[in-house]
């Protein structure tokens, strides 16, 4: 099994989009030689050549709600998945799916739009299947203002879940029983609560009535508070420590820009 994750951005939030102190490019998810990316934030393009990775391979497009550090580079990922654009006749290539909100649609373009083969309105709740794999939508608790979705996909070896954006909420735990690898965004540390999404201590207890325990937990989509210029230290090594004294979960990976992981690793 070749799975594998690519961080081609581990920060979050408006201050990374400005600074790049933490790129803002999204993740990469490798599976059954499937090549998805998941919320291209700004700088997704740049990241996905800066660490060697291949834009034409990708043919699954997932946007999970209509913040501009998701969704950014979204057409010009779209457009770099092709080398040839059309025909003679400029009857466009179709290539791809797009699984976003019904929201999100309509801030790309029809030249965009024509490109793909199919378009996914998705919330959390649905479920696609693509080329034999279970995709379901789970629930977040975000923005008031524009609905979105955490994502989960069901392999024949394994399951692997993004939370997307969201707070803690009744339901958390059970939304990722099941899930062998869960992707966080963690956005502060400690006890530092933030409106709208999550901090270490909010989260633990959550985490560890997921059941059966997660293998693995990939922290990442940072806010500028965890480690930036604007923190007064970094957070992010004991934050690590936390999880790893105070929860159930056996491996508990702190995101890097360009970090690769095989998820085999991520399954021990
Ligand atoms: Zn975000
Ligand atoms: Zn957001």
């Amino acid at each position: 099994m070749n799975d594998e994750l690519v961080i081609l951005g581990s920060g979050g939030g408006r201050h990374h989009i400005r600074t790049q102190y933490r790129a803002t490019g999204g993740i990469i998810y490798k599976f059954n030689d499937i090549q998805a990316h998941i919320d291209p934030g700004p700088g997704a393009i740049v990241r996905i050549n800066q660490f060697q990775e291949d834009p034409l391979k990708t043919e699954l497009f997932i946007v999970t709600h209509t913040h501009v550090d998701h969704y950014n580079d979204l057409s010009a990922i779209i457009e770099s998945s092709r080398e040839i654009l059309h025909d003679r006749n400029y009857n466009y290539y179709k290539k791809g799916t797009l699984i976003t909100t019904n929201g999100m649609i309509q801030y790309i373009f029809d030249y965009h739009i024509n490109m793909l083969e199919n378009i996914v309105r998705f919330k959390a709740g649905n479920t696609y299947n693509y080329k034999g794999v279970e995709i379901i939508g789970t629930k977040t608790v975000h923005s008031p203002k524009n609905e979105g979705f955490g994502i989960r996909f069901k392999l024949k070896d394994y399951s692997l879940a993004f939370t997307s954006d969201t707070m803690v909420y009744d339901g958390f735990s059970e939304e990722f029983s099941g899930v062998n690898i869960l992707v966080l965004n963690l956005l502060r540390p400690d006890s530092k609560v933030c409106k709208r999404h999550l901090c270490t201590d909010e989260v633990i207890p959550f985490l560890n009535k997921i059941d059966p325990p997660l293998n693995s937990l990939i922290i990442t989509h940072f806010g500028s508070y965890m480690d930036s210029p604007r923190s007064t230290k970094n957070y992010v090594p004991s934050q690590v420590k936390k999880f790893q004294e105070s929860s159930n979960i056996k491996n508990i990976v702190a995101a890097e820009d360009g970090l690769k992981i095989k998820i085999r690793e991520l399954l021990k």
